[in-house]
């Protein structure tokens, strides 16, 4: 089984879409283990999107991920990454397929509604900087034995 790291992006909060994120992920079969809502500020920006720092669009990126809370979601399931991936959609909400999230909710890739974790390396390092330990959570669920 494998955890991947999900953040809901202030436009998800804005536009009351929280909610219906979450529940593709639940209807998808994947079991929520960790939730909160963050004020995120510009050094965990900088750590997060670390790679994006040359970029002319960084302090974009930066001032859309700090103008409103964020939820951090940790979500468990059999190919949790790659699955979690493919909901998602492609970065440019013009690219994403409908029937992905940012297919169906998104128009711009300046305000693309979720992140999702690319590999297990990263999974691991983006649960650790949203998540203490304590914060994620084992419990059993019905259908725990069919997915
Ligand atoms: P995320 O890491 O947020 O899940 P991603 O893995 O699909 O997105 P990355 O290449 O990691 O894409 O880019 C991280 C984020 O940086 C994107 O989600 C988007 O908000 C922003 N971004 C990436 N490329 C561009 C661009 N060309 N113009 C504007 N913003 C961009
Ligand atoms: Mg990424």
């Amino acid at each position: 089984m494998e955890t991947t790291l999900i953040l809901l992006k202030p436009d998800t909060i804005e536009r009351s879409l929280i909610g219906q994120v979450i529940a593709r992920l639940e209807a998808k079969g994947l079991k929520i283990t960790g939730l909160k809502m963050m004020q995120l500020d510009d050094a965990i920006i900088e750590e997060h999107y670390d790679f994006l720092m040359d970029k002319p669009f960084f302090p974009n990126i930066k001032k859309y991920m700090t103008r409103t809370p964020i939820v951090a979601i940790a979500a468990k399931g059999a190919n949790a990454i790659a699955t979690v991936r493919m909901l998602t959609g492609a970065t440019n909400p013009v690219e994403a397929l409908p029937g992905s999230i940012r297919g169906d909710l998104a128009l711009s890739i300046d305000a693309n509604i979720i992140h999702a974790s690319d590999t297990s390396e990263n999974a691991e390092i983006e649960l650790n900087r949203f998540f203490k330990g304590t914060d994620i959570f084992t419990y059993n669920k019905l259908t725990d034995e069919v997915l």
